[in-house]
């Protein structure tokens, strides 16, 4: 899960890491009213939205009045910002946050991740902070600096040194860097962090470090550990058809084609989707009932795959185990009574009372195409279709 960069610097400024102030604002005259707080002479008005590159998208704008304050919120508000990273749609900026402007002198890149190669939680570090920090990846490679964590011994002074050099940072910054080292640390550990990004990080005109801008992801199976953070949570966000399946605790992930999967177990979920492309389709979904599934739940992810105006059939394969053949069944005909299937549907069951699953399928009346296995099932799934 990700969060805004308001509520981010706002879990920065708890943790003690140095963040400028600013106001958060849902119309141009509450962030005027708000911004009456704030000091200084520039004023920079940023949307909020999860995907970076704002500033190369008109979202980032430093103003010297309080009327051109309002005229770039509203300008931003209601409306969708498109930038490198949100695809050609955008998004919609639905806040702005309002903050007082610092005088930088330079901007550096620094961030904390998990890095799945190691298995470790590692800082990368860059002089060449900035919007164009994936340039700098591609390009000069050597400008980045990565140093990881042992979680046996944990963080160290050496850490806040080796990153404090590749920043160039000296005398009283490289202080500062160490101890935002630990303060960034300590928040990725203490919050189940998936990844924290300061970028730019700046050194200000007056010699002071400051996080200018800020993202933070968490990892979504701990967050049953913190209902501060879920409280964060902004659905406008996210897939809609992701947060229904999350509300029913269905792993789903739509995909780009036309056969709708239902499956349970991850592993299995995988070789059906393997398999219809093998046989020349593609799979609109990925959806792991998981093992314990209720006839509720079914029937809720049958409503999910076919809300897909691009679903033309759907492939149940389930395999009997915890899940008994017979609830499926129960859940397949319920869906089929509350929706209008109204494409092919091909069930694949195995395991526990198969029997009695598809003895209520062929009483149900639901015009089901019955499949003996995987291969026999993913055929005929491709061939309803009209692909193969
Ligand atoms: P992003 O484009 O989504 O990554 O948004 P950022 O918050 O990183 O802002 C983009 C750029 O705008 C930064 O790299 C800075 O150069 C500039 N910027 C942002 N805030 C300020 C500020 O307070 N003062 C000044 N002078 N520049 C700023
Ligand atoms: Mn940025």
């Amino acid at each position: 899960m990700n969060i805004h960069e308001y509520q981010a610097k706002d879990l920065l400024k708890a943790f003690g890491a140095p963040v400028g102030n600013g106001v958060v604002a849902t119309t141009a005259d509450e962030a005027v009213e708000k911004a009456k707080a704030l000091n200084g002479d520039v004023l920079v008005v940023k949307a909020q939205i999860h995907a970076g590159g704002r500033g190369k998208g008109g979202g980032v704008k430093i103003v010297k009045t309080i009327q051109e304050m309002h005229a770039e919120a509203d300008r931003m508000l209601g409306k969708p910002l498109i930038t490198p990273q949100t695809g050609p749609k955008g998004r919609i900026v639905r806040s702005v946050f309002v903050a007082e402007g610092t005088a930088i002198d330079r901007e550096l890149y620094l961030s904390l991740l998990v890095d799945r190669a190691t298995g470790r939680i590692a800082f990368v570090a860059s002089t060449e902070g900035g919007v164009n920090i994936e340039e700098v990846a591609a390009e000069t490679p050597e400008k980045i600096t990565t140093v990881d964590v042992d979680p046996a011994s944990g963080l160290s002074g050496f850490h806040g040194r080796v990153i404090a050099d590749a920043l160039e940072l000296k005398g009283d910054l490289a202080k500062q860097c160490g101890k935002l080292i630990k303060t960034l640390y300590t928040l990725f550990v203490e919050k189940d962090a998936s990844l924290i990004e300061i970028n730019p990080l700046v050194v200000t005109k007056d010699g002071q470090l400051e996080c200018l801008d800020a993202k933070i992801g968490f990892e979504d199976n701990a967050l049953f550990r913190h209902p501060d953070i879920e409280a964060l949570r902004d659905i406008h966000e996210e897939d809609p058809a992701e947060v229904e399946a999350s509300k029913h605790d269905l792993s789903y992930v739509k995909l780009d084609g036309n056969i709708g999967c239902m499956v349970n177990g991850a592993g299995l979920a995988m070789a059906t989707m393997d398999i219809i492309k093998y046989y020349g389709a593609e799979p609109a979904n990925f959806l792991d009932v998981g093992g314990g599934a209720t006839t509720e739940k079914v029937t809720a992810a049958f409503k999910l795959i076919l809300s897909d105006p691009n679903v033309k059939g759907v492939l149940v394969n389930i395999f009997g185990g915890i899940m008994r053949c017979d609830t499926i069944a129960e859940g397949i005909i319920a869906a089929a009574k509350e929706t209008n299937i109204g494409v092919p549907l091909v069930v694949r069951l195995e395991g526990t009372n198969v029997e009695r699953g598809k003895e209520l399928l062929s009483q149900s009346g639901l015009d089901i195409i019955p499949a003996d296995d995987l291969d026999d099932a993913a055929k005929k799934a491709v061939a309803a279709i009209g692909v193969a």
